[in-house]
């Protein structure tokens, strides 16, 4: 979530109140001046590996507008193209990377962060490298393609000392904040029946770079890999991170068999909570849909039009509708993962977070296979 203006010369001053020796060498600016007495903190930099869709349309241009990181260099496979970059984002030719040469990210001072957005089940391999240079990692959705790839990272991410965080920019919008916040101050009590879809339609959309999406070797699977996690987010969200004990699936109708040969067309589900709390949920690649509504004895709350796209969501509860800051998905996350770092906060989308979220969609898919109530080990 953004920091009101108001707060950010506060929470400024308790940092450096409170910076910790590993902060202050990441706020060092690399070539101090003797003339300016008190140097801006630097911006973090960031260094994206994968330059697809989600680089080039979203993250790219929000690092152009983040206060607290920058865009420091880039992993792709074509050095054509990292040059564009280096151009357009104005970073040196030496930190353009390739996928093979990771490894030579850990002598490059000028790069704080590695961001993977590279397609799911390649997620691991990336993390694992940019852990193993000493990185702080970044991991697109979802984490991993299994949940033992989850674990190889995180162990990584362990062993190098490095924060390890997954891209849910949704934690850093106002709206769903304010979801969080309701479920967690037990506003209306707690949230018991809840709903929710997330899709859009592969047809409509089919360029290029949807393809992976519809190869289970490297999307992992169809939309619920892909969309239907938001789903599984704003319903542990709405349980106050609490993860479900048990859930029951079924695959929707394959209309297309031509395209869905590999990857489900469409999947709904329901989560089971610990406190009986049932969350209904569904995904596809078959329409444009995108809601969320949790219910419970003394009120409710509502995510809609859409709730889940990158677009500023309708949040209504049962008091009327509620107005917050419009903000840029991306660059509130970004900013906000910058902040969490050096002021050495826990991060509010922590690698145990994209475990657990993984380890809930295999049990939704053995559900939905087996057609049998599946528990989750989360
Ligand atoms: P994309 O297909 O547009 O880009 C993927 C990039 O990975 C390309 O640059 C491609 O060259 C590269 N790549 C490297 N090795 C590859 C290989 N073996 N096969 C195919 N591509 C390879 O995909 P995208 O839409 O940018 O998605 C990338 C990741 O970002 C996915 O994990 C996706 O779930 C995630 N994503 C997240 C959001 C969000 O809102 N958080 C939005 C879109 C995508």
């Amino acid at each position: 979530m953004k920091t009101p203006p108001s707060t950010i010369s506060v929470s400024r001053r308790r940092f450096l109140a409170q910076m910790s020796a590993a902060a202050a060498l990441l706020l060092a600016p690399r070539r101090s001046r003797a003339v300016n007495p008190s140097p801006k903190p630097r911006k973090l930099g960031v260094a994206l590996v994968g330059l697809g869709g989600y680089s080039t349309y979203e993250l790219g241009p929000a690092l152009r507008l983040t206060e607290h990181c920058r865009l420091a260099g880039v992993v792709t496979g074509s050095r054509k193209k990292g040059r564009k970059w280096a151009r357009d984002y104005a970073f040196p030719e030496e930190n353009i990377f390739d996928y093979e040469t990771m490894g030579r990210l850990a002598g490059n001072p000028d790069i704080d962060f590695v961001y993977v957005v590279t397609p799911n089940s390649l997620h691991a391999e990336h993390c694992i490298a940019a852990a193993k240079a000493g990185k702080h990692v970044i991991c697109e959705k979802p984490m991993a393609t299994s949940v033992a790839d989850c674990d190889s990272i995180i162990a990584a991410c362990r062993k190098a000392a490095v924060r390890l965080t997954v891209g849910y920019r949704l934690h850093y919008e106002p709206h769903h904040a304010e979801l969080a916040r309701l479920a967690r101050e037990k506003v209306f009590g707690p949230f018991m029946r809840m709903k929710g879809a997330n899709g859009f339609d592969m047809d409509s959309s089919a360029t290029a770079r949807t393809f992976w999406r519809l190869d289970k070797k490297l999307a992992g699977g169809g939309p619920l890999m892909d969309m239907g996690v938001y789903v599984v987010q704003a319903a542990c969200m709405a349980k106050v991170e609490a993860a479900p004990v048990a859930v029951t699936a079924r695959f929707g109708p394959v209309t297309r068999p031509e395209v869905f040969s590999e990857v489900e067309e469409s999947i709904e589900w329901t989560m089971e909570f610990a406190d009986r709390a049932v969350a209904n949920c569904r995904t596809t690649y078959t329409e444009q849909v995108s809601n969320f509504r949790a219910e419970a004895d003394h009120g409710w709350a509502q995510l809609e039009d859409p709730a889940f796209y990158y677009d500023e969501p309708l949040l209504t509860t049962s008091q009327g509708p509620v107005k917050l800051p419009r903000v840029n998905h991306q660059v509130a996350q970004l900013d906000g993962m910058a902040m969490e770092l050096l002021e050495g906060r826990p991060s509010l989308a922590p690698g145990e977070m994209g475990r657990r979220d993984v380890a809930i969609v295999e049990a939704i898919y053995a559900a939905a296979a087996g057609g049998r109530r599946v528990e989750v080990s989360a």
